[in-house]
């Protein structure tokens, strides 16, 4: 069925707030002018006054409005909503008291310019948090200046460029090698390849662990700057060598840098300083509290040894007696890598987390995750391919193999789970799963919610062989169905003119 472009309809198609537009429509109503205009160029120059009608401004009333952009915002899919079980991102809902404490007045109105003597608070709690988190890794050294994964990533192998140029000086230049295990967040080589290194690949086994004999054969040919991990990986499977991986890139002087994108899988069970990683970042906007995947600010602090924190980013938060100061002096320093202190809302929200939960409660949130995605493996594996045997972590991972025989593949899964009411699971990463399907159904579901995810999984399962079309023509019950995705990208129309209104009538 087609649905026709109506104006009007709360549950079908919407026109754009322009193709509303009624002239004379307005959405208010002003008394007569009752004083004299004369004078006027001597309050606004007539060069600063606009003489046009406005065109193009749409043409509506208060109600058209309201009703235009109510109707559209219930249109998306949100951590409100339901489940959303995007792999790779930790879309957990978070409450509502950590945005409470964001709002606090005293940090939303404090300049970032104020001096030290009344940034007291916020100072404090940056420390603070640095604290909380140094205690999570095992890493003492932190700072919260990054404003992403990557940003973090970037700060992290920049200390470790730094700290083997320390090292080894002019031989230095000689070991540029950065190792990333070929199921790496795509991130990963790409910051290492903009701090300088040569990025090799070390193979995955078929368990989705780092082969560790690749691994000696590539320290062997020498020039080793170190190792980029992601554990647990992007598969979901916890490194267990991970104690011989750092010994070994550490025998080589080499550094070992953590992604600790995945931390929600660790915080309060595992610390990554405790395992021998050198540098690890975090996802504030993951792990703890804000939700990633909104296009939003970030917080990626960057966390190393008591060794390598000389080579933190400036100024630092230090604390002396009772007083919390910025530190500038560190002629070590890679530098400034944001302006100001890095997202602080974003740090407030992290300090109310963990405050919120505490020591027992973090660490019943990484367990209850794990458990949630092993509940998905163990529920779902009789229906999809799970490539890699060892029990998850925080996401598990399933590929198209056996639904592709019958001509449905990832795609045509993720949409029709829409049709089923579900956000889509992350698809086609990591690259090393053919038709891969990352999910990841955070801490935040219950057993109920997981259980309708998993029926609705097992119909589309038993759809794709027995009515294959259904899949493929998934989803049917949205106002749009498959949506030329590479042309919007490459191609996307953000403007709208007159004339388009009237092509599209044209066109019906
Ligand atoms: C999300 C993620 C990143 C990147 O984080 P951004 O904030 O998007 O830059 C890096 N590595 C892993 C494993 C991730 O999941």
């Amino acid at each position: 069925m087609t649905i026709k472009k109506v104006t009007s309809h709360p549950s079908q198609n919407e026109a754009l707030i322009f193709e509303r537009s009624q002239e004379g429509r307005v959405g208010y109503r002003l008394p007569e002018l009752d004083v004299d205009e004369t004078g006027i160029d001597e309050i606004i120059p007539a060069e600063l006054r606009r003489d046009d009608d406005l065109d193009g401004v749409p043409e509506v009333s208060e109600v058209d409005v309201v009703r235009h952009f109510t109707r559209m915002s219930t249109w998306n899919y949100s951590i409100d909503l339901g489940m959303y079980p995007l792999g790779s991102c930790t879309m957990k809902y978070n409450s509502r008291l950590n945005e409470k404490v964001a709002r606090i007045a005293g940090f939303t109105n404090l300049h970032p310019l104020a001096p030290e003597g009344e940034s007291q608070g916020a100072l404090r709690l940056i420390y603070e948090l640095q604290e909380d988190l140094a205690e999570i890794t095992g890493l003492p050294g932190v700072s919260l200046q990054p404003a992403a994964g990557a940003h973090g990533e970037m700060t992290g192998v920049m200390i470790i460029r730094d700290a083997l140029d320390e090292k080894f000086g002019e031989e230095s230049k000689n070991r540029r090698v950065m190792l990333v295990p070929d199921s790496a967040h795509g991130t990963n080589p790409a910051s290492a390849s903009m701090a300088g290194f040569t990025v090799k690949t070390i193979r995955s086994t078929d368990e989705g662990l780092t082969d560790m004999e690749h691994l000696r054969e590539l320290c062997d040919q020498g020039g080793i700057a170190g190792l980029m991990l992601t554990n647990p990986s992007t598969v979901g499977v916890f490194e267990r060598n991970i104690k011989e991986i750092c010994d070994t890139i550490h025998e080589v002087g080499g550094l070992v840098y953590m992604d600790g994108a995945n931390m929600n899988a660790l915080v309060g069970v595992a610390r990554p300083g405790d395992m021998g990683v050198d540098v690890i970042h975090l996802n504030l906007h993951k792990t703890f509290s804000t939700p990633h995947g909104g296009g939003g600010p970030g917080c990626g602090p960057c966390c190393c040894t008591e060794e390598l924190s000389k080579f933190l980013p400036k100024p630092a938060i230090v604390k002396d007696g009772e007083r919390y100061r910025l530190d500038h002096d560190r002629p070590n320093s890679i530098g400034r890598v944001k302006a100001f202190f890095g997202n602080f809302g974003m740090m407030i929200r992290a300090l109310a987390y963990i405050r919120t939960h505490g020591d027992t409660g973090l660490r019943e949130a990484t367990e209850a995750a794990v458990l949630n995605a092993r509940y998905l493996a163990a529920k779902l594996e009789e229906d999809f391919e799970r490539p890699f045997a060892p029990d998850p972590m925080h996401e598990v991972i399933f590929s198209h193999k056996r639904q592709s025989r019958k001509g449905v593949h990832t795609l045509d899964i993720a949409k029709r789970l829409i049709d089923y009411g579900f956000h889509p699971m992350t698809i086609y990463f990591p690259l090393i799963v053919d038709g891969a399907m990352l999910i990841e159904p955070t801490e935040s579901v219950g057993r109920a919610e997981l259980d309708d995810f998993v029926d609705a999984m097992k119909s589309i399962a038993k759809e794709a062989q027995e009515d294959p079309d259904l899949v493929i023509g998934a989803p049917h019950t949205t106002r749009i169905g498959r949506l030329d995705e590479a042309t919007a990208a490459r191609k996307p129309v953000l403007k709208w003119t007159p004339d388009m209104g009237k092509q599209a009538e044209a066109a019906g």
